[in-house]
């Protein structure tokens, strides 16, 4: 089981999705009994939440145009650009 000052080591993984699903299990059994991090982990989600949408969810087909980048396929994952 992870402890509260193991907290802000493995939040970002758990926020970004990017740690691996133990990690992640193991973070969301903690805030579900810690109201302390439970608090810790909504406040960065606020602080991250926009440099998150802008990577993550659908993305505006003119946006990935104006940023020279193609169309994502519906999954959702981005193509490397053509040489
Ligand atoms: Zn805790």
């Amino acid at each position: 089981m992870l402890i509260c000052k193991e907290i802000p080591d493995v939040a970002s993984d758990y926020i970004s999705r990017e740690g691996s699903k133990r990690t992640r299990l193991m973070v969301a059994i903690h805030v579900a009994q810690c109201s302390n991090c439970r608090n810790y982990i909504r406040g960065l989600k606020i602080s991250g939440n926009l440099a998150a949408e802008s990577l993550r969810g659908p993305v505006p087909t003119a946006l990935l145009q104006n940023l020279g980048l193609d169309i994502p396929d519906r999954g959702g994952s981005f193509k490397e650009p053509n040489e």
